[in-house]
């Protein structure tokens, strides 16, 4: 069964719902792109992903890495597919044109993105994490050090890994132990050990760029102590060349669930040479900017793998023939109202949270580049409230999606030869890292909600409001807008009620953090099947159309309204599991 990219959607999202050549256009450093531009870059994006990365996707899984005196081996087929694809300049497309990027808009680069997770994950997270590597050196190095390390992480020569857990410490970063000490040249020696570290070794490029947080002598204890480092595997010489072997090294690999083509190392830095980045005791203000860029990549892991199980577990049904159907006939699966439950709610989520992203991709490029600082703020105070949304919530509807579509499958599902049991496997790392969704929805719940001072919560209201205005009246978008407010109210009932609690019942409140998280999540993807709906008029292809509204109708009847049913539970600080004793748990 064959990957497709979902290229009609994706052009729809950009050309009719978001109509992103308007917003782009008005910033300078996009105008001089156009839709027809960003299709052909999206056309070229799925021709790779579907030729070169989609076959070699289950033997990544079955081969997996392998890790001998210190070095590791990426699964057959990783080493080619790499090569080209960083000679076909997708390491690169987003990349400031500075140091030789294409300066194509991210809305765009986390398109290609989602196609390269759906086809294969685990060749995915070696770039993405030189994606956010090179996005933290870029917003905070300085520039001599920019020059001489960008440009190769763009070409993908060079590539980036991100250190930050250590066995003692996962979400808890406070706690670190490794440490950097000032040298006399201006450098920092790093010792320590790091783990679960995503490409932290590989045979893919000619260098890795590892940014690692450590503490100085005398830091303050807690995250207020913690910087940040620039650590390569092998030194460079002033003349950005090679030259001798960094102390770092890896110390072994995990064996794992699921993307086992993606090595994740042990790593230890044993007085390696580090330049710091950003500002003493500031490392992870800087990391931030490398993790919020991921988290939203993570977010996206999810969505490319329900799509592709979406559309394996279609394909499935609709030549697998089981039971009758209403009339007594032999029947594909396809027509059990059972089975189109579980390949709708598949494709409902996926959809929209794909427009989702599209509408966080416009937010990146204005908050980067455009010149009203105005425009700039807003963009960045709608990703700060969307980026714990996206990461959680993307990859909570897309793990269940993959289970739903392994399920379609029955039996064959459960077994290798179909691949929807990879695809579970490889999405459910997506729940668990980059700050787990338990930390995603605290992150929301007591950040971006309860000591919220910027009003964020008024401004999504606000943009949903503005949808809801301007929907049109046909019989699904008027129950799709009934729906919608009674959805708003009830969140907004359970925000007004976070706003007044102290900081004990805070915590305690945090018990109903993933059901809020999940409830605003229903409330935004509600937003999005009317924004889908708003544009459909202009829509040519008719079959495209019903099957968006028809998504659309059984989003608004079967999942909509379980985000009234998260906010009730919410409300779980009055639970007594919340404050029982630890024996009664
Ligand atoms: C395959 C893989 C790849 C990875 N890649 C990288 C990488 O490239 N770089 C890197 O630095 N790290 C990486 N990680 C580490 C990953 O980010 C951590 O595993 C993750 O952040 C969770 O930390 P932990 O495993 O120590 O779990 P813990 O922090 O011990 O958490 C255990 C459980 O307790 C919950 N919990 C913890 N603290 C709280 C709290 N305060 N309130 C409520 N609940 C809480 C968590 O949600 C979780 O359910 C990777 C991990 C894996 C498995």
């Amino acid at each position: 069964m064959a990957y497709q990219a979902p290229l009609e959607d994706m052009n729809f999202l950009i050309k009719d719902v978001f109509k992103i050549q308007q917003t782009l256009g008005q910033i300078t450093s996009f105008e001089d792109f156009d839709d027809e531009l960003y299709s052909a870059v999206l056309e070229e994006s799925a021709k790779f992903c579907e030729s070169v990365l989609f076959p070699i996707n289950r033997n990544g899984d079955e081969q997996g890495c392998s890790h001998e005196n210190g070095e590791v081996t990426t699964p057959d087929g990783f080493k080619q597919a790499y090569k080209e694809f960083t000679q076909g300049g997708w390491q690169g497309v987003s990349g400031d044109p500075e140091y030789g990027g294409q300066g194509l808009p991210k809305t765009i680069n986390l398109l290609t993105e989602e196609m390269v997770y759906a086809t294969n994950t685990s060749f995915c997270l070696y770039s993405s994490l030189t994606s956010g590597a090179y996005q933290a050196i870029h917003a905070h190095a300085k520039d001599d050090v920019k020059a001489l390390y960008l440009p190769p992480m763009l070409e993908g020569r060079w590539a980036g890994a991100m250190g930050l857990t250590e066995p003692h410490a996962g979400s808890d970063l406070g706690i670190i132990k490794t440490k950097a000490e000032p040298l006399a040249d201006g450098k920092y020696k790093i010792n320590g050990t790091k783990i679960f570290i995503t490409g932290g070794e590989q045979d893919l490029t000619e260098n890795i760029i590892h940014l690692v947080l450590a503490k100085l002598p005398g830091a303050p204890a807690g995250p207020k102590g913690i910087s940040l480092f620039l650590v390569p595997k092998i030194s460079v010489n002033a003349d950005g060349s090679l030259g001798t072997s960094n102390g770092v090294s890896c110390g072994s690999i995990e064996h794992k669930m699921g993307i086992k083509g993606s090595a994740t190392c042990v790593m230890n830095f044993d007085s390696a040479e580090g330049i710091l980045i950003g500002k003493e005791n500031r490392g992870l203000f800087a990391m931030f900017t490398m993790m919020n860029l991921e988290r939203l990549s993570i977010g996206i892991q999810g969505i490319g793998l329900a799509e592709t199980s979406y559309q394996l577990s279609k394909a499935y049904a609709l030549e697998r023939k089981q039971g009758r159907n209403g009339n007594g006939e032999f029947t594909s699966i396809i027509q059990h109202a059972d089975v189109r439950r579980m390949l709708l709610t598949q494709r409902a989520y996926t959809e929209a949270g794909r427009a989702l992203t599209v509408f966080m991709g416009l937010q990146i490029d204005q908050q980067y580049h455009h010149s009203d600082e105005q425009t700039r703020d807003q963009s960045e105070d709608l990703m700060a409230l969307l980026t714990p949304i996206a990461k959680a919530f993307f990859t909570d509807t897309g793990y269940d999606s993959c289970n739903l579509g392994l399920q379609v499958l029955g039996g064959h599902g459960f077994i290798r030869e179909w691949g929807l049991e990879q695809l579970v496997r490889d999405a459910k790392i997506a729940q668990i890292y980059e700050g787990t969704n338990g930390i995603q929805a605290q992150d929301l719940l007591v950040r971006k909600v309860c000591l919220d001072k910027n009003g964020l919560m008024e401004t999504l209201y606000g943009l949903i409001d503005a949808s809801i205005e301007k929907a049109g009246d046909t019989e699904i978008e008027l129950e799709l807008r009934e729906s919608l407010k009674v959805v708003i109210a009830d969140v907004k009932t359970i925000t007004e009620w976070l706003k007044t609690l102290d900081s004990e019942a805070i915590y305690h409140a945090q018990g109903g953090a993933v059901d809020f998280l999940h409830a605003v999540g229903h409330m935004i993807y509600g937003w999005m099947w009317l924004e889908m709906l708003n544009a459909l008029d202009s829509q040519e292809n008719a079959l495209f159309a019903d099957k968006k509204r028809l998504a659309a109708e059984f989003y608004t009847k079967q999942l909509l309204p379980k985000a009234s049913e998260h906010c009730r539970r919410a409300r779980s600080s009055y639970a007594s599991f919340v404050t029982a004793d630890e024996e009664l748990i």
